[in-house]
């Protein structure tokens, strides 16, 4: 097989993004969207009375988990052992004990007998996560932390317009989140939304933030040039310098976390999410619905499309859960053929990528986070099968018919070859 060379000087992004405006920047108030509530937006957009709005997905399980806290006093936290690494930040920030649960075999979900185990009396809240616009099982969780007195926060962050049985996720646990960070779909550059059916809740969750979240002018500041930033260069002709650049050069020196943009800092800015900034997203809701048909149109005909390789199993939705999909999730035949496939897409500027590198346990630099209880709590075999067997396809309608066809022909001929 050829080396990959980027094609002409396009970038497809890793990620569907939501493309942005320069209309959604403008700092005149206009019609109600525009006033920028970014709440009533979000909250329209899902169908509930009320959202709240923080500065990122992870301030917003800091938000909940302080809140819980508070509530029940315990303080384990049950996550995937395959999740993104600022679950395991935000669960040390609030000084809380993280225990890990493998995932079942191929699956985004927990391993049921596992995740039993994993929860007892001291289980504050236990943890389902819709990864990669996947809807996850929330009802198995709920089941499990229940029969202990624990709480089910839902991480959407990657699942903002995921929907089961035609509700938002999100709703079935006790609290939810939605993240708004770049590469996340529809961004404030960073952003997080907490949903919660019930209202006692609601107000508890408001309260704690209102004690624990302050305004900081610097922060809002720098989130402010970041996403003008992000409007000037989220375009195929511009990814290249934006995103592309620093990807390649991550490959080159073998460092894998730096190239998906793993190695997170300890440090969680908690501040307020700005009124401008919230305008921003407030205007963008309103092209979010058309965007996501758009994404999950273009997903249908690319699965049924990869389904027709041997060796490449595309993670889905089961019946009733109609997921988003901001990229195709793969998982290939072992992790041979996951690497070869990489080692010819990864890079090449087509939207090839991959999910979190590692399974929690395996990154250095969480170490003094994930700590030995959480590897003694049981053997987490699936979690680093998934992280070494899967990898991503964008789902951007940057990416054309034909670079998908070349994506396409490279799997297979990696997998044929492996
Ligand atoms: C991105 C992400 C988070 C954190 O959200 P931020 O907005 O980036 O802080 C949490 N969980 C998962 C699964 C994520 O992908």
């Amino acid at each position: 097989m050829a080396k990959s060379h980027p094609p002409s000087f396009l970038e497809v992004p890793p990620t569907a993004g939501l493309p942005p405006y320069w209309g959604d920047l403008s700092p005149f108030a206009g019609s109600a969207a525009a006033r920028g509530d970014l709440a009533r937006a979000a909250a329209d957009f899902l169908g509930v009375d009320d959202v709240q709005v923080e500065c990122s997905g992870t301030a917003s399980l800091v938000v909940a988990l302080t809140a819980l806290h508070r509530l029940s006093g315990r303080s384990v936290v049950v996550v995937p052992a395959y999740t993104c690494p600022l679950v395991a930040l935000a669960v040390a920030h609030c000084g809380l004990e993280l225990r890990l649960c493998d995932l079942a075999p191929g699956s985004i979900d927990f391993d049921a007998q596992q995740l039993e185990q994993a929860c007892d009396r001291d289980t504050l809240a236990v943890v389902p996560t819709h990864l990669a616009g996947r809807v996850a099982d929330v009802d198995a969780a709920l089941a499990i932390a229940r029969a202990v007195g624990a709480f089910v926060i839902e991480d959407a962050a990657q699942a903002l317009g995921a929907r089961r049985d035609g509700r938002p996720v999100g709703l079935d646990g006790d609290v939810g989140f939605f993240s708004l960070a770049v590469g996340k779909g529809l961004t404030t550059f960073e952003g997080g939304l907490i949903v919660a059916r019930d209202a006692t809740l609601r107000r508890e969750l408001a309260r704690t933030s209102r004690e624990i979240v302050p305004y900081r002018f610097g922060w809002e500041l720098r989130r402010s040039l970041q996403l003008l930033g992000y409007h000037a260069l989220y375009r195929p002709s511009l990814l290249g310098l934006a995103y592309g650049a620093p990807l390649r050069r991550a490959l080159r020196r073998g460092d894998p976390v730096a190239a998906v943009g793993d190695d997170f800092d300890a440090d969680i800015p908690l501040h307020t999410l700005g009124r401008w900034r919230r305008s921003v997203g407030a205007r963008a809701f309103a092209r979010l619905p058309a965007f996501l048909e758009t994404c999950t149109a273009q997903a249908a005909r690319r699965k049924a499309r990869l389904a027709r390789i041997d060796g490449v199993d595309v993670v889905d939705d089961r019946p009733g859960a109609e997921g988003t999909w901001p990229f195709l999730l793969l998982r290939l035949r072992d992790e041979a053929s996951r690497d070869a496939a990489l080692r010819d897409l990864w890079g090449a500027g087509l939207g090839v990528s991959r999910l979190f590198i590692h399974a929690l346990p395996d990154y250095g630099y969480l170490q003094p986070f994930v700590g030995k209880r959480a590897e003694e709590s049981g053997a987490i075999p699936n979690a680093r099968a998934f992280a070494a067997t899967t990898l991503t396809v964008s789902n951007s309608p940057w990416l054309a018919d034909a670079a998908f066809e070349t994506i396409c022909a490279r799997l297979q001929a990696a997998v044929a070859a492996a």
